[in-house]
């Protein structure tokens, strides 16, 4: 679902209807405004990342490798085979880790 970060204002594809940012550094930026994150305390920085950070994570790097996925298509011709390899390198390894 399409919603709008509450930090820089900018419209994110959502994976959960909770979220309220569209990035890590936006996540981080609210927090260091001293709104928490999550609605029953602040994130563990510092801390052992929670389960919910790490699928954070994970999600992330899928749509970044589907973001190249995309570029591989539509970007200026040099870029593509890289960006091809990107993609496909991505993917590779978290499939290997049995994330996907
Ligand atoms: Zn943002």
């Amino acid at each position: 679902m399409e919603k709008v970060c509450s930090v820089c204002g900018c419209v994110f594809e959502a994976k959960r209807s909770t979220a309220k940012y569209c990035s890590n550094r936006c996540r981080q930026r609210a927090f260091n405004y001293g709104k928490p994150v999550v609605p029953d305390g602040p994130p563990s920085l510092g801390g052992p990342a929670t389960f919910d950070e790490c699928v954070d994570a994970l999600n992330e790097a899928i749509a970044v490798a589907n973001r190249f996925g995309q570029l591989a298509n539509t970007a200026p011709r040099k870029l593509r085979p890289g960006f091809l390899r990107i993609s496909d390198g991505l993917v590779y390894l978290i499939k290997k880790e049995g994330w996907l």
